[in-house]
Parts: structure tokens; C-alpha cells; sequence
């Protein structure tokens, strides 16, 4: 197998990074995705991922951009999967293009259900329920190295913590090889999960466990974003983020930016101190704000 993501993430010292880079809709989306990898590719991340029908962004595309990152550059890539609409058939087909491609690291999820990403799940009548029995189902259609969603603060739908835990321990003893956090603001949530995970497992809690982290880029997508993913705004977060927007009509963008690339810097302190495996960062394909959280953090 080419590398896998564990492997990178043990080679070197220091805290490795990750990104995340959504497939492009257009030609325009297409040309900046190819500036921010270029722009990347030079700071050596562990792996970049690529979402999949995340917010409604075009599928077919991702296996194409997976594709073209592995054979064009020297990146590691990571294609993400769901279950979204489609039959074990279909799953079947994508998981063996990605190995016809010679794409082996995977993070598989469930998906969000399309329209509402915060209401009711329904699977296709030859699908999955559950990210778990695609993980089994990865794993046993070939040498594949496997990731895996965790959730801070629990997933929306999970009726408590413990279950929430029950679910992220299930998916690594399927075979996942790590896992990668939704984004959150408090990292007391991604030590609170790191201890839970220890508490039942602590055999899987050694698996790498990668916080994400989305830079800050405006106030108005922050919320909406959060709302999306459930996740907490700190309220002197917020306070801080309100200041630097201004009382104008429209939000000083540039002003939040910079606020919000030093919440980012501080929250990874936090985690790098207490150990964390890597952090993952949410580009939404743009290169400046992740590039001056790691500047601010001797990371490049
Ligand atoms: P699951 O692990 O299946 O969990 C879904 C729900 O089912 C949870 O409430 C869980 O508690 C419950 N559950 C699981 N197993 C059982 C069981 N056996 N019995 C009862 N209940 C159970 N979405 C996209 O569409 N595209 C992407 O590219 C994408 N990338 C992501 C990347 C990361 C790092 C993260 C954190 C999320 C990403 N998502 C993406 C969102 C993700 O698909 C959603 O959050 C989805 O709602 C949950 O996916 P999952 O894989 O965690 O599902």
C-alpha cells in the first residue's frame, strides 16, 4: 500500500497537520482548489482530505480531484465516503475506483441526510444504517487504511454521550484506523471525548484521534456553520468575534479574520499541549487563515 495516514502522522517530529478541501463546483472553484494544494504541497501536510457530497458539493468530482491529487502531486490523499443514496452496489463500485486509482485511505462516514443535514436519517432500501457497516465493508474489499467521524460534543441524533461513545468505539473496532473530530471552539469537549474513549476502550483510544479545527473566516458562516454542525459557540468567543466585526452593516471581514485566526492559534496550543495526534484543518479551499495558524504556531 502507498502510505497510509498513520504512518505519516508517526514519521517526523512535532505535531503533523492535516486539510480538508471541498470537491469544486466550477472552473473558478477548480483553479483556486489547484492555487490553495500548490500552495500547501510546499509545507509538507501529513494528508489532505477530500469531502464528499458535503453541502451539497458534486460527488463525481471527488473521486476525480482524490485521483488527480495522488498522481499529480506529492501529497497523501484522503477520500472521504458516505452513504448518502446509495446501495451497497454502488458503495461497493466507488470503494473499488478509489483502489483502481490507487487511493487507499478512506474516512468513511454515514453522510448527513440531503435538504436537512439536521433531520431525519433515512438509508437506501439496498443501503447502510450506520458509517460502522461501511467500515466493514471497506475493510473487507481490500487493503484499505480507514478513518472515521468523532464528535466533541456528540452527534445531534446520538441521545446521550455514552451512546455517542458506544458508536465512535464501534467504528474502530470495525477496523477504523483513526478518527477526525468535527470542528469545536472548547477544547475541554475534545479532552472530555479523549477521556470517555479511555474510559471504555482503552485499547482503541490509543488509535490517533485528530481534532479538526475550522479558521474563522466570517461571522456569518461561523453561525451558520455551527447551527449545521450542532457545535457551541463559546460566548466570549463570540463577544470577541462581534467586536472585531464592527457595528457597521456589514461585518469588518478582515477584522474577524484576523480575530479568528488567533482563536484558532490558541485553541491549537491548548490541544498541541495536551498531546494531541495532529489537527486538521477545514480550508473551505482557501489558503490564508490556515497558513497563519500555522505560521503563529511554528508548524511550517
Ligand atoms: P454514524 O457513526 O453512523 O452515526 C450516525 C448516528 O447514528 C449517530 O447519532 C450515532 O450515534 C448513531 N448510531 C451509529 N451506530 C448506531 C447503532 N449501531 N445503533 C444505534 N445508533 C447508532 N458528511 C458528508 O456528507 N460528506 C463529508 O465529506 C463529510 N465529512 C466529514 C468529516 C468529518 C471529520 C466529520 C466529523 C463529519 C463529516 N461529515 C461529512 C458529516 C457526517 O457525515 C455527519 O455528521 C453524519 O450525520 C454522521 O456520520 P457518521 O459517520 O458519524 O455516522
Amino acid at each position: 500500500m502507498t502510505s497510509t495516514v498513520v504512518q505519516r502522522l508517526r514519521a517526523g517530529t512535532g505535531t503533523p497537520f492535516s486539510l480538508e478541501f471541498m470537491p469544486p463546483r466550477d472552473a473558478a472553484g477548480e483553479s483556486r482548489l489547484w492555487r490553495t494544494v500548490r500552495a500547501f504541497e510546499a509545507i509538507d501536510p501529513a494528508f489532505v482530505s477530500i469531502t464528499y457530497g458535503a453541502g451539497g458539493s458534486t460527488r463525481d468530482a471527488t473521486a476525480r480531484v482524490v485521483g488527480e491529487i495522488a498522481e499529480r502531486t506529492a501529497l497523501l490523499p484522503v477520500a472521504h465516503l458516505t452513504a448518502v443514496a446509495h446501495s451497497v452496489a454502488e458503495l461497493c463500485a466507488m470503494v473499488d475506483g478509489h483502489a483502481r486509482r490507487g487511493v487507499r485511505n478512506l474516512l468513511v462516514l454515514r453522510g448527513d441526510p440531503p435538504g436537512d443535514p439536521l433531520g431525519p436519517w433515512t438509508k437506501h432500501p439496498d443501503g447502510i444504517e450506520y458509517a460502522e457497516q461501511l467500515v466493514r465493508l471497506v475493510a473487507a474489499r481490500g487493503d484499505f487504511h480507514i478513518g472515521v467521524a468523532a464528535f466533541p460534543e456528540g452527534h445531534h441524533a446520538a441521545p446521550d454521550l455514552a451512546r455517542d461513545t458506544a458508536t465512535l468505539v464501534a467504528k474502530l473496532r470495525a477496523g477504523a484506523d483513526y478518527a477526525i473530530t468535527q470542528m469545536f471552539f472548547d477544547p475541554d469537549c475534545y479532552l472530555r471525548l479523549r477521556d470517555r474513549l479511555t474510559a471504555v476502550d482503552p485499547e482503541q483510544a490509543a488509535k490517533p484521534i485528530i481534532p479538526g479545527i475550522m479558521p474563522i473566516l466570517s461571522l456569518a458562516s461561523l453561525r451558520r456553520m455551527a447551527q449545521l454542525c450542532d457545535a457551541t459557540l463559546p460566548p466570549a468567543m463570540v463577544a470577541d468575534l462581534e467586536r472585531a466585526a464592527g457595528s457597521g452593516p456589514e461585518e469588518d471581514r478582515d477584522a474577524v479574520r484576523a480575530a479568528g485566526v488567533d482563536i484558532a492559534t490558541r485553541l491549537c496550543e491548548k490541544l498541541i499541549a495536551e498531546g494531541v495526534p495532529a489537527l486538521h484543518f477545514c480550508t473551505l479551499n482557501r489558503s490564508r487563515a490556515t497558513r497563519e495558524i500555522l505560521a503563529n504556531l511554528g508548524l511550517r
